[in-house]
């Protein structure tokens, strides 16, 4: 997974974070991407945690596509 926008000469780097599924509470895999530039920004740290605040795993996600 992918967090917020890596430019073309930002470098690519892993990282982990804790990420639960808000629905079910599942752990989900920790691995990460991120520009290595943009980790560095505030706007990272609000785009990760806004992710973490609306993630939902594979499961729910089928789960609410179908309700809609
Ligand atoms: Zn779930």
């Amino acid at each position: 997974m992918i967090i917020g926008k890596i430019s073309e000469n930002d470098k690519k780097i892993e990282f982990e974070a804790d990420i639960h599924c808000i629905n079910c509470g599942k752990q989900v895999p920790r691995g990460l991407k991120t520009g290595e530039k943009f980790s560095k920004t505030d706007k990272f740290k609000v785009e990760l945690e806004e992710f973490m605040k609306n993630y939902l795993c594979g499961i729910c996600r089928d789960k609410k596509r179908t309700k809609n």
